[in-house]
């Protein structure tokens, strides 16, 4: 079985990749998740940009999901996370890489952030992630053409709670890490490193009830 990662992102990449891996070495009864074969956007690099322009999580890993199984006629999978910032009203929420302004780095966005949350207590924030999993169907397979349909899509969102710091630490993954602690932890993402953040993140929560679907 082929499925793509609907994402040109090389560190979610690697990060769904890794979590899909360790799932299938640990599924021993599931002979269709041990013959996966993990594609990415990197094989297919003529694929459409998907405008992230709805506004859920679930609407946008949906729509990428759906268009990259259309043209890639192969099961797909999408994800759509974002930081949801109590003090903020959920802020910047499924706005999480817009939020700054466009194309602004990650020190930016962190750096808004902590002045938007400036003299607040209330650090309390969680990620949110939605997988989207799309089934292609050939509803047309002739000599001269070959269609495909997008007729079942299916959505699980994770959560992983926790707290905002004041200053950024640690220089591990991505995006908000350096001043996400979670819940349970005293370090950030971004210190805590790759093994511990794919065991208890919103992308792993949400992988986990994704695989049972596969
Ligand atoms: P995306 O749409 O899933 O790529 O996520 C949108 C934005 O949310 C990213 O640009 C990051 O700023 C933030 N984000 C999503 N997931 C994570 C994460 O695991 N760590 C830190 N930031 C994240």
């Amino acid at each position: 079985m082929k499925l793509v990662l609907a994402t040109r992102n090389l560190g979610k990449v690697k990060e769904l990749t890794v979590m899909l891996t360790e799932y299938r070495e640990a599924s021993e009864n599931k002979q269709d998740l041990k013959d996966i074969e993990i594609l990415s956007l990197q094989d297919f690099p003529d694929a459409p940009e998907v405008e992230e322009d709805k506004d859920t999580y679930e609407g946008n890993a949906s729509k990428k999901a759906s268009v990259i199984a259309d043209y890639t006629g192969i099961r797909a999978l999408a994800d759509d996370a974002g930081l949801e910032v109590d003090a903020l009203d959920g802020a910047p929420g499924v706005h999480s890489k817009r939020w700054a302004g466009e194309d602004v780095t990650d020190a930016v966005r962190i750096q808004k952030l902590l002045e938007a949350l400036e003299g607040s207590k209330n650090r309390k924030a969680r990620f949110v992630a939605a997988i989207a999993i799309a089934e292609p169907s050939i509803v047309n397979d002739t000599i001269d053409e070959k269609t495909t349909s997008v007729d079942n899509i299916q959505v699980v969102v994770g959560k992983c709670e926790g707290s905002i710091t004041d200053t950024p630490a640690g220089d591990g993954g991505f995006g908000y890490d350096p001043i996400f602690i979670p819940d349970g932890y005293d370090k950030t993402f971004a210190e805590l490193g790759d093994t511990i953040k794919n065991r208890i993140s919103h992308r792993s929560d949400a992988l986990r009830q994704a695989i049972i679907l596969l």
